[in-house]
Formats: structure tokens, sequence, C-alpha cells
């Protein structure tokens, strides 16, 4: 059965009981990107709190239809298109497969629909024809406009007052400063279609309403986004979905917080500070980035900073270390007595590893608070940690560690993090940050190699110089009694490099 949860609704400015229209089913349609160009770390984090929250609630047994859209027919699309004198719904089908190159390199679960504008038209027609029929929305011009005084609740989601709105639609006829364009009238140079109303192309905000119903049926159980869509997008979405269909259009708002520069500021191509997401993968694992997302609460502001990489990657690394230290670990028995017998270390793992489901959900299932169930993750990492440094463990540590294996697995399944073979993630870490690093992989080998042969002759000054001169460039030699081990790390030696 699905597992009842709490969650903040921007409707309300309140946390609340989830109530599913149909039980054990959630509708979720969430705004996509407009495509027109690569997408940056900021669009990454509204893309992976979602694909987070839709894993988790699969996780709790919920029966998840998931749907996002694609802008494919809007102004920006068109100027970058007659830029590059290209087909605009041709160069946005170009960055669609851009964008699934870079979801798929974040590991992202891919929507049940990923509806785009220019399919689907028709459906549009609809709802627009339905808000004329209604009287709620009038033609002036070629272009249809929403009439946003026919709509008594304007303004229920994000407290904007109606007298002090203007929309940026401009074009003749309009009624009041506050209406917005249904249907924008054919003007040269841009892509159209035909209409009831006469050639042109849709307005931003009517195919979510458009689609979202489409999918998911009047009413949508959760509506997700950005913050920054509150007003006018899903306000806008509110008044043309409820007037056409009687119905409310969501019943709960999720609205994911942004990302902010130093001074406070938005990541934006405009503002010429943005990082890409390809850029960032090729020098970190894309769980790096999902821990970075993810260890802050989901409505709140992220401050971004070149750190923030090889910081979340440092927090990754000791999670891996804990699960390869634990997996390491044998012997059997009853793991009370073992504990009892090895102290301290022992039974704080054992605690930590029993409390962890619950504490997991408990902090999932109140408002998605993922800080919470990756900081008790976190906590029983460093118990772990500090447990593998008993001289027993590695023989006898297997049944104290059972349960911390048994936590790891779940933060695997529920939140995407922590899934991978230990192996397969050091080789990654070692590939990409050798290469952000500028060193080579033969010539790190060929000091270590050239270090060992220094030992051999007891040439101590030359050992420490080669190991020194390896640090500095951010390579950690591990004398371990298997052998030479070495990794590099996580934050470069001059701090920043992302
Ligand atoms: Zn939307």
């Amino acid at each position: 059965m699905a597992a009842s949860f709490r969650i903040y609704n921007t409707l309300s400015r309140s946390v609340e009981d989830f109530v599913p229209q149909v039980p054990g089913k959630v509708g979720i349609y969430v705004c996509g990107m407009t495509v027109y160009d690569r997408s940056h770390v900021g669009h990454a984090r509204a893309m992976v709190v979602f694909d987070a929250f839709v894993r988790y609630l699969r996780h709790r047994s919920w029966d998840v239809l998931f749907v996002r859209n694609f802008t494919d027919v809007d102004d920006k699309i068109i100027r970058r298109a007659n830029e590059l004198g290209e087909d605009p719904v041709g160069l946005a089908s170009r960055f669609i497969d851009v964008f699934h190159e870079d979801m798929d390199a974040l590991g992202l679960v891919r929507p049940d629909h990923e509806p785009r504008v220019s399919r689907c038209i028709d459906d549009i027609h609809d709802v627009i024809g339905k808000l004329v029929d209604k009287g709620h929305a009038y033609v002036s011009e070629g272009t249809v406009w929403y009439a946003v005084r026919t709509f008594d609740e304007y303004g229920k989601l994000s407290g904007q007052n109606i007298d002090e709105l203007r929309s940026p639609d401009e074009a003749g006829g309009k009624r009041d400063p506050a209406d917005f364009a249904l249907w924008k009238c054919a003007r040269p140079g841009e892509v159209s279609w035909e209409s009831p109303w006469g050639p042109g192309r849709p307005g931003w905000h009517i195919e979510c309403s458009a689609m979202g119903c489409k999918h998911l049926g009047a009413t949508l159980d959760i509506h997700g986004g950005g913050l920054d869509l509150v007003f006018p997008h899903h306000e806008n979405e509110i008044a043309q979905s409820e007037a056409a269909n009687g119905a409310q259009f969501a019943n709960y708002w999720m609205h994911n917080g942004l990302l902010t520069m130093a001074g406070g500021q938005k990541m934006g191509k405009s503002l010429g500070n943005v990082i890409n997401i390809d850029v960032a993968l090729a020098e970190f694992p894309a769980e790096a980035l999902r821990l970075y997302y993810l260890q802050n609460k989901y409505r709140s502001p992220l401050p971004w900073s070149g750190d923030a990489l090889p910081e979340a990657l440092g927090m990754l690394s000791r999670l891996y270390d804990a699960r390869e230290a634990a997996e390491a670990m044998g012997g059997e028995g009853d793991a009370d007595r073992i504990a009892k017998e090895m102290g301290k270390t022992a039974s704080d793992v054992l605690r930590l590893g029993r409390d962890f489901e619950a504490r997991f959900h408990g902090a999932l299932d109140e408002d998605f608070n993922t800080g919470g169930a990756i900081g008790a993750a976190f906590e029983l990492a460093r118990a772990v940690n500090r447990f593998a440094d008993h001289k027993k463990a590695r023989k006898r540590g297997g049944p104290i560690v059972a349960p911390a294996l048994g936590a790891f697995a779940l933060l695997a399944d529920g939140l995407g993090l922590l899934g991978r073979p230990v192996s397969e993630f050091h080789a990654e870490v070692k590939v990409k940050r050798l290469k952000a690093l500028g060193l080579d992989e033969a010539a790190v080998e060929g000091m270590l190699a050239e270090r060992s042969a220094a030992r051999a002759a007891k040439d101590w000054a030359r050992s420490d110089a080669l190991r020194d001169e390896l640090e500095g460039s951010g390579i950690i030699v591990m004398d371990k009694p298997e052998g030479v081990q070495w990794r590099v790390r996580c934050v470069a030696p001059d701090s920043a490099t992302a």
C-alpha cells in the first residue's frame, strides 16, 4: 500500500496531507524546458528534484504518472532559429535530443509523457475554443485574449493584484492591461498554424493547460515547476484551466527554489553566468550533482559556487568509503552480542543502521526533506567509518554493519544515491578528476613506481619528495597492506576547479 506523506502546497502556503484523487495513484505535471540551447546546472536542479520525488513516491508504492512538457514554440526559439536560418520546430527538436542526452547522463528517469507544443496544437485549440465559448476569452485582430477580470479567483496562487498588472503581450485590441494572449496572430517570419481565429501560434501559458489535462484529466494531483513560474505562468494556467473545465486545475502546487549565484543573482544565459550540464558532468560524476541538489531543501534557494561540486564529491566519497568498508566486513553471529563485545563504535553503527529506515522515510514523508534523509545517511556513514578502524571490524563486523548496508540500499532505491558498485564509482572519479586537473594516469603510475623503487632502496628522501609532488598536484597516496593505492583529491590543491 502506498505510504502517506505531506507536502507544501504553494496554493495554501502550508504543508498539507497529500490526498490522491484515486487511492494509490499520483498524477504529476512539471513544466519543462524551452528548448533553444543547452541546459545548465540551474535547470538540472528542477529536473533532479522532481526525478528524486517521483522515484521516492514509486519507492513508497505509489503508482505515479509523470508528465513533463517541452516548449518548442516560443519567441526565444523563433529568434534563435531566424539567426541561424533554421526552422524553429526543427531547431527545438535538435535541442530536445541534446536535453535527453543530458538527462540520461544525469541518470534521470524519463517522464511517462513528454508532450511538445508543436504536436498539441489541436488540444490547445480545444481549450481556447472553450474559453471563447464561455466568455473568458475574446478575439481581436486575429489574436485571442484571455479576459483576466472574468476569472474571479485570479491571483489566488501568487497573491497578485489585477489592478497592478500588465502582461507583456502587446498587440492591438487588448481590453485590459492584465489580459494575456492565448493565440497570437501570425506575423511575417514566424512559424504559424491555421486556427478557427486565423493563422497564428499559441501563447506560452495555454500549452500547459492543454497538455496537463490531456494526459492527467481536468484536475492534476500535483503540479510542479520552478518558483520563478508561480507568476505569471502558473497563475495563468489556473485561470485558463479552471475557467475552461469548471474544476480545480491542480490540488497541490509544488515549487522548487532556484540556484543563486554570488550576490543572489539567478543563473541565466542572459546574465552570462551559466555552467552547462555537460560541462559539469565532464569533471564530476552525475551523483555529485545529485547530492549537491538533494542535500538542500528543495524549496530553498541554493547557492552555487565553484566549491559546490568538489564539496559534494568529497561527501559522496565518504558515503562510498563507508559502504566499501562495510562490504569488506565478514564474520557471523548475533549482532547485539558482538556489539556488546566490540564496544561503543560497534553499538553506534548497529543502532543507527536499525533506526535508518524510520528516519529516512520520516524525513521524506514530511515535505520531501531530502536534506534530513541524507543527513541520517551521513551520520550512519561516519559511524561506519569510525567502526572500520576497530582492529577486529574486518573479521567480525559483518553482523554489525548488515543494517547499514540495508540503509545504503534504501538510499539508492529511494533517492538514486550510492547505488553503483564502489569500484565503478572510483574509476569514474579517477578519469574525470584527472582530466579536470590536467593530469595523466600513466604519469601518475610512473611516479608511483619510482616511489616504490625508492622505498625498496630505502631512499626515504626521494620517496617523500615524490609523495609530496603527487599530493601537491592532487593525488592522494595510500600505503595499504595490500599495496599502494591512489585517488584523485576531490578539491583541487588551489581550492576550486569547477
Ligand atoms: Zn507550464
